[in-house]
């Protein structure tokens, strides 16, 4: 699974678990990207995006963080990440990439996606009502190498995280425990934009 985890959250975690079991995966590798030229600026230094997804993911055995990206200077193609951790497994092992999808158009109309969909399945992670079919027919060669994996809706995403943390809103439940805590230790996403928070009503403290 590939993300730029910019913090990692309980939706990407729910994916990754529905996505061992529902396809009888042997291990996730979580690959932080580097440099991603999509989102250039602010985003998070790598190494603390990377200890992010460490603690997130150090509590479930099948779970593994990849540096292949984030220690690959400059910008990071799929296609060559996917040709990396190809080249490191045996050549019968099934490789696939998990995917929210509403991120599968995009990747498979970067850089090189024949190779990209000869390289690896996905796993492409939906909601019951989604239309992924009409999707993946816009991509040549994509029919049969784009799996559908219904998960329950979790409208959980990186960027409103930040901007809860920017306007001190809670985000206890929509990141595990060592993620909150990292978040508020390192002072991260403190000056992300966001809305002004309510004012507190007058007269009002602590209870
Ligand atoms: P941002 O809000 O900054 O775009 P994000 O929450 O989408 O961040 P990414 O790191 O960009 O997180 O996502 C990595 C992958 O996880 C993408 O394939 C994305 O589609 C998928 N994903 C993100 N949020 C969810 C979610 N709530 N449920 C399932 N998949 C998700
Ligand atoms: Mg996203």
């Amino acid at each position: 699974m590939g993300g730029t985890f910019d913090p990692i959250h309980h939706g990407h975690l729910v994916a990754a678990e529905e996505a061992r079991w529902q396809f009888g995966l042997d291990s996730v590798v979580f690959v932080p990207t580097g440099q991603p030229w999509q989102k250039p600026f602010g985003v998070t230094p790598a190494e603390d995006r990377y200890q992010m997804t460490l603690i997130a993911t150090a509590s479930n055995p099948a779970f593994t963080v990849s540096r292949l990206e984030i220690d690959h200077e400059g910008p990071t193609y799929t296609v060559d990440t996917l040709r990396r951790l190809r080249d490191q497994q045996d050549e019968n092992t099934r490789l696939f990439f998990i995917t929210g999808a509403d991120a599968v158009l995009q990747i498979l109309t970067w850089k090189e996606p024949d190779q990209v969909l000869a390289l690896a399945e996905f796993i492409a992670a939906t909601r019951p009502s989604f239309d992924l079919d009409r999707l993946v027919n816009q991509v040549p060669g994509a029919a049969g190498r784009v799996h559908r994996m219904d998960i329950p809706a979790l409208a959980i995403s990186s960027s409103d995280i930040r901007a809860r943390v920017a306007r001190g809103a809670p985000i206890q439940y929509l990141v595990p425990d060592g993620v909150a805590r990292y978040i508020q230790q390192h002072g991260l996403y403190r000056t992300a934009p966001g809305p002004d928070p309510p004012a507190p009503p007058p007269g009002s403290g602590t209870q």
